[in-house]
């Protein structure tokens, strides 16, 4: 017997049939001997409603109402599903957050979970009553209800089964698990059967889509394993887990992609001591996040250019920022480009490898791709190229490094 978490996102209860085809999986479960608690998200489309509705009273809107607003479309479900348990002979009772309690920090509208006391639940399960639990939301120190920011309800479904002690969290959503790559770019893309945790956290392409980040970080804190599957088909999914569950680790998990960002760089800064700090420090300070970095060594000891990435969105906070500094860095110019994409290579089985990044540098010359900048974790390499070669460059890597599915 085991203590399973079930997570079902917004597709999946979408509407009164579906919401009943998830009754009959958890009395499934149930019914397999497990003992499950089951979290759920608003319908789908039910909490951009929401926050439509409050931006058009209050553009400028106080967050806590903002919570005391877009808390309720889990409201809806976790009453209708313990509704439609009981139809089926289960004995539900559904919990919003403040009930569980999951205690958050202040941060309305993106607060973090500070604890939840699992014991009520667990004794509840125990006693064989099947919890249906609001994700998404908590409460604040302040008394008042608190939402964890958008898809947050992974992250409530992860740290429950943390305080839970599950053994396995399953987060249904829309895709059927992790894939190798993006697979409505890469047809022969494959389904992942295991993945680690540092690796999702790199996937950002289609990872922090698939699975809030949050989420992903709670559960390698915690070393509890989640799986990703859908709720429509009875495939299993993919399971996010620690390295050392993996037997047999692949060199490489997966390529990703981001279009999301833009390239800037400085050309003729001073090459002294402090200069990156001067740079660097008026953008943090605008609460601008740069991703690549890479500086030249001078040729005369005196001038050097400096290329970096930011978050496309920040691209002009990025300039002003800089143009205001523009006397204090004694740059000569400064160019930018938001017509760039970042491909990377993942997979923690590089650590332990020589030649991953030749394979990838290699693939991408035999299909004249340009490489722009380049940098490195221990897992993982990411270059920075010409966007419209984003499909080309993960559809070559993904072969290069035998991922296709044939
Ligand atoms: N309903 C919330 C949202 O749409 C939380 C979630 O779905 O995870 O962001
Ligand atoms: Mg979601």
């Amino acid at each position: 017997m085991a203590v399973i978490v079930q997570k079902y996102g917004g597709t999946s209860v979408a509407d009164v049939a579906r919401i009943q085809n998830v009754a009959r999986r958890v009395k499934a479960a149930s019914d397999a001997g497990d003992q499950v608690a089951v979290v759920v998200s608003a319908m789908s489309g039910v909490t951009d409603q929401l926050v439509k509705w409050v931006r058009e009273i209050a553009p400028h809107y106080d967050a806590t109402e903002y919570d005391t607003v877009v808390a309720t479309g889990e409201q809806v479900t976790v009453g209708l599903l313990a509704l439609a348990l009981q139809e089926l002979g289960l004995k539900a009772r559904s919990y919003l957050g403040w009930q569980v309690p999951v205690r958050t920090d202040a941060a309305h509208g993106k607060a973090r979970i500070e604890g939840i006391d699992g014991g009520a639940i667990k004794a509840l399960m125990a006693s064989g009553v099947t919890p249906v639990i609001a994700g998404f939301q908590g409460i604040g120190p302040d008394g008042r209800v608190t939402t964890l920011g958008r898809g947050g309800s992974d992250t409530s479904a992860v740290a429950l089964a943390a305080a839970l002690n599950a053994d396995r969290c399953d987060i249904y959503t829309d895709v059927d698990g992790v894939y190798t790559a993006d697979p409505r770019i890469v047809a022969k893309a494959r389904k992942l059967a295991k993945i680690t945790y540092e690796e999702m956290l790199e996937m950002a392409s289609q990872g922090a889509k698939v699975l809030q980040t949050r989420s992903v970080e709670l559960g390698m804190k915690h070393r509890v394993p989640v799986q990703v599957l859908s709720s429509f088909n009875d495939l299993p999914g993919t399971l996010v887990v620690d390295e050392d569950v993996i037997v047999e680790q692949e060199l490489v998990s997966g390529i990703a992609y981001n279009r999301d960002e833009a390239k800037i760089t400085l050309i003729g800064v001073p090459d002294r001591p402090g200069i990156a700090a001067s740079v660097f420090g008026p953008l943090a300070d605008a609460n601008v996040n740069v991703d690549m970095i890479v500086q030249n060594v001078s040729h005369d000891g005196r001038l050097t250019d400096m290329t970096f990435t930011v978050a496309r969105p920040d691209l002009q906070r990025t300039m002003k920022t800089l143009d205001q500094a523009k006397n204090m860095l004694k740059f000569e110019r400064i160019l930018s480009d938001s017509n760039v994409a970042k491909i990377s290579v993942i997979g923690v089985g590089m650590r332990s490898h020589a030649g991953v990044a030749n394979t990838m540098f290699k693939a991408l010359a035999e299909k004249g791709i340009n490489i722009q900048v380049i940098s490195t974790s221990e897992i993982k390499i990411s270059v920075l190229i010409a966007e419209e070669y984003t499909e080309l460059a993960v559809r070559a890597l993904h072969s290069a490094y035998g991922l296709d599915n044939d």
